[in-house]
Parts: C-alpha cells; structure tokens; sequence
C-alpha cells in the first residue's frame, strides 16, 4: 500500500500533509511513503527527516502520487494533480467543498474517493481528525500575535522608572474553538480580555479563562445555539441590540478580534466603519472571519487596511497556515488519525469501511459520481447546506 505525499501547489500554503512523525507511524503501519522532495520545506521539515522516517523522496508531484493507494495533502488537488493514481485511491484533504461543485465533479471523474476533512462529525470518537479545531485554535492564537506585532504599544501593564504602562484592552467578538485560544493567549501576554458570544454556553468559558463576557442576554440569545452546538443566525433586532451595546464598547478597546461565524451562512458583521472611527488611532482590528465574507465592515482580504482614523484592520487570509510548522504537525496527526481507520493493518491494505458514519459524512466522490448528499445540485440554497451540516455533527461530545 503506498501512501503519497505531494507538495502543495499554492505558494502561499506553507503547511504539509505528514510530518516524520506521521510517516514513521504510517510506516508502522505497513505502508509504503513516499513525498515529494521539497514538500516540507516550509514547514521546516527537510526532505532528509522524511527519508529518516522511512519515506521514499519523489522528485516531482507525478512521481509521488503514480500508482498510490492514498494521497494525503492540505488543500483540494485538482484532478491533473492525481493523475496516475490507483482509481478507487483515497484523496483526503481540506477540499474547501462548498461554491465550487466544478471542482468536486473533476475529483469524481478522477475516479478517486476524495475526503473532505472539513465534514469529520465533531463527536468524540473523531476529536483526533478534527481539523477545523486543530487550525482554528492555531489561528486564534496568531490572531493574537499578529495584533500584537501591528499595535505600537506594549499589551501587558509595566511599572517601569519612568512610568506606568496601562495595560492593552482586547475584545474577542465570537469564542468557540480560535476566540476561545485567542481570550487565552491575550490573557497570557496580560491584556484585560473581554468577549462576546450569541451562544449562551459561552459565557462561563469565558470566565474561566479570565475574561469578562458582554452579551445581550435575551430570549433570543438563550436559544440561541443549535443541536449541533453551532450559533443561529440571529435576527436583525437582535444584531441591532448586540451593535449599541458593543458599539460603546469598542470605542474604548485597543485591540478588537473577531471570529464569529454561522455555518452555511455569510459571516455577521459586527463592527461597522463607524465603529472603526470611534476607536483611538493605533489600535486594531484582526478579522478571522474574513474568508466568510468578514466580520468587520471595512476588513479586505489578504490586506491590512488603515482607516482614515488610523486604525489597521487585518484580514489575513489561512491565518493558521502563517504558523506552518505547528499548524502542519497538528493537521497531520489528524489525518493519520483517519487514515487508520481507511487501511487494514494485517492485510497492509486500502479497506474503507463504506458504512462507518466517519466515512459517509466525509466522502465527496466515490465511483466516478459526486455521491456526498450536501453537493448533489450546483444552485443548493444555503439552509440545505447548513442542515446538512447540522446533522453531519448532531452527535457532538
Ligand atoms: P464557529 O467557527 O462556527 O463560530 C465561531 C463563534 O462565532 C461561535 O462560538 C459562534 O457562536 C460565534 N458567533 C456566531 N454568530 C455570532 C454573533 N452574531 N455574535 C457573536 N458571536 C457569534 O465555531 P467553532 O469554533 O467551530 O465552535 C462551535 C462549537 O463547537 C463550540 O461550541 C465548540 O466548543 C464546539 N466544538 C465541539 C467539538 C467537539 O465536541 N468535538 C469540537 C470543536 C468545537
């Protein structure tokens, strides 16, 4: 059984899909690894360490994939990219699966069976592949960071002889799994941490990490979390209430992070331009939302954009991936973590199990057809996406 490693095509992806670790478990596992030279450069991970761990070094993205049983890789190939290997081979990726059923119908007619990592149900017996917590808590953490490096101000207070330094104001907008790592890591750097959420469980998580939780606690908001514990969109008497209570809040915040996100949905904006001119010059915004339309008015993706008051308002774009090495590390034990259970350790072999609830949530392409129940038809309204996503993850721990 060989299992493949290309290196990813977009320059701007500095993360890989195996590390020397996964490899030597993979190994262990009775396959055969081979990755393309270079692929983990970027992650600091030199072709020699993947050789140390029992890989093969293939020169090129053909010579890596040709006659494999799986192909493991961060983001969605396109089908030129798995040409050569075996039909019926194992894709499993980030395949970035809603907007674009093109992309998907080329993978089907690559007559491979590609995995979307992103659908893995969020219940207990798959926290290990769980990649949109493993990135996005690597990406609240850098969210932290990089408003840091941005602010021309310290964020911890200091006594010093010459003075006293305040400490930095941080508002997180959104807490699940990145603004729950982003309350921490401010409250680690000594900034005074506060934070919002729609989802009524929210709050005594943010208070445990330290952090002071603002909400508007109505009716609405206490039914404001879905079966799959994901938030609802909220109604536009509630937004207007949430905006006039965290518009006076902002105005005196130094550092605002936002991560809030609907499933299915355009991200809600949360701070408006207005919002963005009441804060003092110098502070600013990090807009994770932003590959989901943003959370923040003013917020342009990849750019960071200074208001005409002179606030910097950054939308970074695969914030995780600008922490390749920990991010990698992290997306590659969740893969292993599925791989095991798609191969046969005694016979050595590719032995999906068609019938495990892992399997039917995350497999897009089977046979040469689209068979995933979510990307059937190109025009589906965004409520059937989000139902469907609903289910995929009803049995949440
Ligand atoms: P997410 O990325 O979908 O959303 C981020 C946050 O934005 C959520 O907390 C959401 O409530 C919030 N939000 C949405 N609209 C908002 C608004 N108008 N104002 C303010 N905030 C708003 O969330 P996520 O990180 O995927 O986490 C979702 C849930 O899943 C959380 O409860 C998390 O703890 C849980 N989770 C469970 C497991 C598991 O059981 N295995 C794994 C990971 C996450």
């Amino acid at each position: 059984m060989l299992i493949a490693i290309p290196a990813e095509n977009d320059p701007a992806e500095g993360r890989v899909a195996a590390t020397p670790e996964t490899v030597k478990k993979l190994v262990g596992l009775g396959a055969e690894v081979k990755v393309q030279s270079g692929a983990g450069v970027k992650s600091g991970i030199p072709d020699q360490e993947y050789a140390l761990a029992g890989a093969t070094i293939a020169p090129d993205a053909a010579g890596t994939v040709k006659d494999a049983d799986v192909v493991l890789r961060v983001r969605r190939p396109r089908a030129a990219d798995i040409a050569g290997t075996k039909q019926g081979a194992a894709v499993v990726a980030m395949m970035d699966p809603y907007g674009d059923i093109d992309a998907l119908n080329s993978l089907a007619a690559a007559g491979v069976c590609a995995f979307a990592m992103e659908l893995m149900p969020r219940i207990t017996r798959a926290q290990t592949m769980d990649v949109l917590s493993s990135q996005a808590n690597i990406a609240g953490y850098r969210a932290v960071i990089d408003a840091a490096a941005e602010y021309g101000r310290v964020i911890p207070m200091m006594m010093t002889a010459a003075g006293m330094i305040a400490p930095a104001k941080i508002f997180i907008m959104g807490v699940g799994v990145a603004g729950l790592q982003a309350i921490a890591t401010a409250r680690k750097l000594g900034a005074v941490v506060t934070a919002t959420d729609v989802r009524p469980t929210t709050k005594e998580q943010v208070v445990s990490l330290g952090a002071k939780f603002i909400a508007v606690e109505d009716e609405e908001f206490k039914q404001a979390e879905t079966a799959a514990g994901y938030a609802k969109e909220m109604s536009a008497g509630y937004m207007a209430q949430q905006a006039a209570l965290t518009a006076s809040h902002i105005a005196s915040q130094d550092i605002v992070i936002t991560t809030a996100l609907i499933p299915g949905r355009p991200a809600p904006v949360l701070v408006s331009a207005a919002m963005v001119e009441s804060m003092r010059p110098g502070s600013v915004v990090v807009d994770l939302a932003i590959e989901h339309g943003g959370n923040c008015e003013l917020t342009k993706p990849g750019e960071t954009v200074v208001s005409k008051n002179g606030v910097k308002i950054i939308g970074h774009l695969n914030v995780a991936g600008r922490l390749p090495a920990t991010a990698s590390a992290l997306y590659a034990k969740n893969l292993l973590a599925f791989v095991e259970t798609l191969i046969d350790p005694k016979a050595k072999s590719l032995a999906i199990k068609w019938d495990d609830e892992l399997v039917k949530a995350t497999l897009l392409t089977k046979d040469g057809t689209l068979v995933h129940p979510s990307f059937q038809a190109r025009d589906k309204p965004a409520s059937i996406v989000e139902n469907s996503m609903d289910q995929l993850s009803s049995r949440r721990a």
